[in-house]
């Protein structure tokens, strides 16, 4: 592996926001590219990289529930966006040269294989992106606390968590220009200030694995090999 990085085995946490892009909704084939640009090198480079995708860009259990439906049946349909998410970017992957599998925690055998640890570790080994679909299989769950469980049980050295801002901020930096940014922090410290990072399921998953976690912004091109290089980009959260 290229001395470049330091981590081996990472596990990107892509929201499903990140994929609409300016559109807003949907998937946006430039962010797809972009991504698959971005990530070739790495892999070539020889970091092992499991993704988890998330399905916000087109349903949301919770948004669902709102509007009165029943909430496990609607975490399943935000369960099966993501695998449409995950299908898309094993698209962009392959055009790109990056070899990939689908895994999804829902059997959905015509389109990806069903999740299987041991087989999940072997793709990774062989160099191939493993794309996690259909988040824990489970409703009441997030894609963020998916990622945590996949970053711990595929032995991960890091959890990268893409998101649309820097990092992590005292306060939304939206809202609040002046919010102060974080280079590092504690998952304590998190729990304890509130911070809006990860659901608390996911953060405490994190804390009591001692999972490192990088939040950065994945709109800054090159970022996702800057922050696996150890370079001062975004904020690590660690126990
Ligand atoms: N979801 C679920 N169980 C999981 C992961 C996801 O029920 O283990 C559902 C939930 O309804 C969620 C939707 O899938 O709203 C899409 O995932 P998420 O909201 O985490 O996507 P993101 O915000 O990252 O785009």
């Amino acid at each position: 592996m290229s001395d470049d990085y330091i981590y081996k085995r990472v596990l990107l946490k892509l929201s499903g926001e990140a994929l609409a892009g300016s559109m807003g909704y949907g998937i946006d084939p430039s962010v797809v590219n972009s991504l698959a640009q971005q990530i070739h090198p790495i892999v070539n480079a020889g970091v092992q990289l499991a993704v988890v995708i998330g399905g916000g860009n087109i349903f949301r259990g919770m948004a669902g529930s709102a509007e009165g439906m029943d909430r496990a049946q609607a975490d399943y349909i935000g369960m099966l966006a993501t695998v449409m998410n995950a299908l898309a970017l094993q698209d962009a992957f392959e055009r790109h040269g990056i070899f990939s599998r689908v895994q999804s925690a829902i059997n959905m055998q015509e389109v990806s294989e069903p999740f299987i640890r041991r087989r999940a570790i072997r793709h990774l080994e062989k160099g191939r992106v493993v794309i996690l679909a259909a988040g824990t299989g489970n409703p009441y769950f997030t894609t963020d606390t998916t990622a945590a469980l996949r970053a711990c049980e595929l032995d991960c050295d890091c959890l990268l968590k893409a998101t649309k801002v820097d990092g992590i901020y005292e306060s939304d930096p939206v809202k609040n220009p002046s919010a102060r940014r974080f280079d590092r922090i504690t998952y304590r410290e998190v729990l304890t200030q509130n911070l809006h990072v990860m659901d608390a399921t996911a953060t405490s998953l994190c804390m009591d694995n001692n999972m490192p976690l990088v939040v950065f912004n994945l709109m800054n091109d090159g970022n996702i090999a800057r922050v696996l290089k150890g370079e001062a980009v975004g904020t690590t959260v660690y126990q």
